[in-house]
């Protein structure tokens, strides 16, 4: 079977499809379009011969299990792996009427799309690395939505590939295909139990060969500033304004300590949102970090600003609560070594030298981690996420599926235990959610 003309086509016909996810909606899925191509991909699978399809009618995931060829006692022994990806796009960019365009045997240089004169994507060097591949690219009015169309077109691919080669050894195989990811649902309504995988991989990642076992630790912080209102006219002696200590204690964030001054492996404390008049302010900080260590003394800093605020500006209360948002999913993989071990070695195989990249964000595989399902991300070759310069390449896709179709077989191999890799740790942004 050759993979490369399957998953190019079925990433373009996917991404023709608006999936586009909403900010702010309470239910899940956020909006109704998503559906359309979760039942595309129910009768896909149907067609290829999957029959244990199921579609959540309410919440729009998808989940198939790929049979074991193992015999079954050995298919019983052998661990149930899971490959998941989002079925929606970005809100930050519109979504509807995508026209992919396939640039054919990529000759180097820049890339101008054809929709908007305005809209080059530069060559860098990974761009440079895919000269002789296809690039998939939308024509720049709209995202591409390869974020994750990429995922899902890779998946599928795979699941097409293992139907027709019955005659491999493999163990069960679930799939899932999920709403919401780029509005922070994606894992709301995750049937984990129901999933019945004993780990699982999104497909979800940047540049070839990048693997995630690590997010942030991520915390919230409510700071209150409360003051005493009163008639402005009449208020000598009596009004404490809280919107004067609010501000000062903005004034009091360590210039070395914010997003827009860190990278790589450093930790952020992050003004977010403020509200308030006279007698009382609310504002929301952000705090992130890869080490608990670091998450605690982010959180000692604000208490130390906020002591310092009450001493300045007497009458007035500053309380301060932190709350959880999402953990390092490195605490539940560094207990799994092999599951990132084995995701390396699948990629050697297919030719793809493997990197760790920790993300500066959450990802669905993250919470999942943390639901009992531990899941590292895989590239999914996508660049440029979220915008109209998003591309990737069919080398990058084939190098996806072959990641995908090692990694059955490595598992089924139950003598293969490759030592972790010791591939270098990178950053970037993705499509990391905050
Ligand atoms: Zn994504």
């Amino acid at each position: 079977m050759e993979i490369k003309p399957k998953v190019v086509e079925r990433l373009v016909r996917y991404a023709a499809i608006d999936t586009q996810s909403k900010e702010g909606e309470l239910r899940v899925p956020s909006t109704e379009k998503q559906f359309a191509l979760a039942r595309l991909l129910v009768e896909e699978l149907r067609a290829l011969g999957i029959i244990d399809v199921r579609l959540d009618q309410e919440h729009c995931y998808v989940y198939a299990t790929v049979p074991a060829t193992l015999p079954p006692a050995e298919a019983a022994a052998a661990p149930a792996i899971g490959f998941i990806a989002h079925l929606d796009t970005s809100p930050s960019v519109s979504g509807t009427g995508v026209r992919p365009v396939v640039h054919e045997n990529y000759a180097g240089g820049d890339i101008a799309l054809p929709g908007d004169p305005a809209q080059v994507i530069r060559e860098n060097p990974f761009l440079r690395s895919q000269v002789g591949a296809d690039i998939v690219t939308s024509d720049g009015t709209t995202l591409l939505g390869a974020d994750d169309k990429a995922g899902i077109a890779a998946i599928m691919t795979a699941v097409e590939y293992w139907m027709a080669h019955p005659g491999e050894r493999r163990g069960t195989i679930r799939v899932a295909f999920t709403p919401d990811e780029e509005v922070g649902k994606g894992t709301a309504f995750f049937d984990v139990r129901g999933f019945g995988a004993d780990f699982a991989y999104t497909v979800d990642g940047g540049e070839t060969g990048e693997i995630s076992d690590e997010t942030f630790h991520a915390q919230t912080a409510v700071v209150t500033f409360a003051g005493r209102n009163t008639h402005p006219g009449y208020a000598k002696g009596i009004l404490v304004n809280s919107l004067y200590a609010a501000g000062h204690f903005l004034s009091l964030f360590p210039e070395g300590m914010k997003p827009e001054t860190t990278e790589g492996r450093e930790g952020y404390l992050h003004p977010h949102d403020l509200g308030g008049n006279e007698e009382l302010v609310r504002l929301e900080v952000l705090l992130r970090d890869f080490e608990v260590e670091g998450m605690a003394a982010k959180g000692e800093i604000l208490k130390e600003m906020a002591a310092r605020v009450e001493g300045r500006f007497p009458g007035v209360t500053v309380g301060l609560e932190i709350t959880d948002s999402y953990r390092n999913m490195k605490e539940v993989l560094g207990r799994h070594p092999r599951v990132v071990a084995m995701a390396e070695e699948a990629m050697r195989q297919a030719g793809v030298t493997p990197f760790r990249h920790a993300v500066r964000g959450g990802t669905d595989g993250a919470r999942l981690s943390f639901m009992g399902l531990p899941t590292p991300n895989l590239f999914a070759g996508v660049q440029n996420p979220h915008s109209k310069l998003e591309w990737v390449s069919s080398r990058a896709l084939v190098h996806a599926v072959e990641t995908i179709v090692n990694l059955a077989r490595l598992w089924s191999e139950n003598g293969n235990d490759p030592q972790p890799g010791q591939g270098r740790t990178r950053t970037s942004r993705g499509s990391a959610s905050r």
